[in-house]
């Protein structure tokens, strides 16, 4: 083979030149500009993950946490708005204080490309790593605000607080009903964890919060006078328990009691338990639920108490799966350094708010490993990983793809078309498939 590519064939010579400059160029070209930006902003976004981390404010508090993101983003040039007006009936007044919109517009028409940032901590701080997930998205956002005077389209980057508390609708639901996200074409975030992951499963959940009304007497002199609201708790996990046998494996119906009587010589007149009701897909997820009020209905029934269930206006959904931004957020991590057999799949599933989102426009998460695999989210360790060099070092690199990946929507407008077409089928197909 090595005697064809002498001097004797200039001709083939130059063609093979050609044609590598025709591909190589643009692909290596757009990596350097994108690598050279993320160098010069990474020390500043680089502290101001650390002062989150520091701060370790739990959902809905971030106010320091989201007063230093707003201020750094102004500072690199991006509109910021602040108190995000939302649904009252999820965040109280009305707006949303700890939430924000910095946006910064291009050179003319073209995608708008949405980064998403979360930085609400949990009671043992940073051990879901948020701090890193600002850390990464500011890289991008950065980076790519040093590029936007020579790109067309929009980026905006979303200032989304209380994730760890998102069934209850306080973060990128309110923000989504609030109108905040309107004209998005692809939104983009990441997750630190144990592995290098761009399996979109989530599950889809719903809360139920069961109430029984019974009635008192004493337990031991008079129980025949006494209706025991606790019983019905019981008979409703007893129920849900048998259920569990009957349903797909991906689902996951888990309950606590939060109420079950006060003194032990009085029969319980009020009695409460919270589920919480899990699946793969939306559709088997409300199938479950119907099912698990059924149980507390039998409940109820059996033991003579009153039921009281109201149905939570918010449930959390699964992402709609979009293969061509999938697509290229895979080519932004390889390009920002990932190895191809890095990539796994998901295989312990969680909700987030962010399913949502993914319901509602072509979103992409990025996983980014920071811990060796078998780290549970929300751990000590985990927490640990996510204020580590380490962690950062992973941190810079989603937030590269992440950039590499805006740059690719803002560049090639038949990429953001291919999203598009690939969200709107897939959320059609869905729509059609019949309810297990
Ligand atoms: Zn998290």
């Amino acid at each position: 083979m090595r005697a064809s590519l002498d001097a004797s064939q200039p001709c083939w010579l130059l063609f093979v030149a050609l044609v590598w400059l025709t591909l190589a160029y643009p692909v290596a070209g757009r990596a350097d500009t994108v690598t050279d930006s993320v160098a010069a902003v990474e020390p500043t976004c680089r502290a101001v993950a650390d002062r989150i981390y520091t701060l370790k404010e739990q959902g809905g508090a971030e106010r320091q946490s989201s007063a230093l993101l707003r201020e750094t983003l102004a500072g690199m040039g991006f509109t910021v708005t602040g108190d995000l007006p939302v649904p009252a009936d999820l965040v109280s007044g009305g707006v949303s204080k700890t939430a924000f919109k910095a946006e910064m517009a291009g050179n003319g028409p073209g995608p708008t490309v949405v980064i998403m940032l979360e930085y609400d901590a949990l009671a043992n701080g940073h051990s879901c790593g948020h701090n890193l997930i600002s850390g990464s998205g500011l890289v991008a956002a950065a980076a790519l605000a040093k590029l936007m005077p020579g790109l067309p389209g929009r980026l905006v980057v979303m200032g989304t607080p209380d994730e760890e508390r998102g069934s209850a609708g306080g973060g990128k639901v309110a923000l989504l009903e609030g109108g905040h996200f309107d004209g998005a074409d692809a939104v983009l975030i990441t997750h630190p964890a144990d592995r290098w992951s761009l399996d979109q499963r989530l599950l889809s959940m719903k809360r139920a919060t069961f109430t029984f009304h019974g009635k008192a007497s004493h337990a031991a002199a008079a129980p025949e006078k006494g209706v025991n609201a606790l019983n019905a708790v019981e008979l409703t996990f007893h129920c849900a328990d048998m259920l569990r046998q009957h349903l797909r494996q991906d689902v996951r119906l888990h309950g606590i009691v939060t109420t079950g009587g006060d003194k032990v010589n009085v029969v319980p007149e009020l009695a409460q338990a919270e589920f919480a009701v899990r699946a793969l897909d939306t559709a088997t997820m409300d199938a479950a639920y119907a099912r698990l009020g059924d149980c507390a209905r039998a409940g109820a029934l059996g033991t003579g108490a009153s039921l009281e269930f109201v149905v939570p206006r918010v449930a959390l959904t699964s992402p709609v799966v979009v293969p061509p931004l999938i697509e290229a957020t895979r080519r932004g991590l390889l390009a920002a350094g990932v190895e191809a057999g890095q990539l796994k799949d998901w295989t312990e599933f969680v909700s987030s708010d962010l399913g949502r989102v993914g319901d509602a426009y072509p979103t992409v998460n990025v996983w980014f490993k920071i811990a060796p695999e078998g780290t549970a989210l929300h751990s000590d360790a985990m927490r640990e990983a996510a204020g580590s060099p380490e962690g950062w070092k992973a941190a810079v690199m989603a937030g590269t793809a992440v950039a590499l990946t805006a740059y690719e929507m803002f560049t090639h407008p038949q990429e953001v078309e291919a999203v598009k077409q690939a969200f709107a089928a897939a959320r059609a197909k869905a729509a059609g498939s019949p309810t297990p």
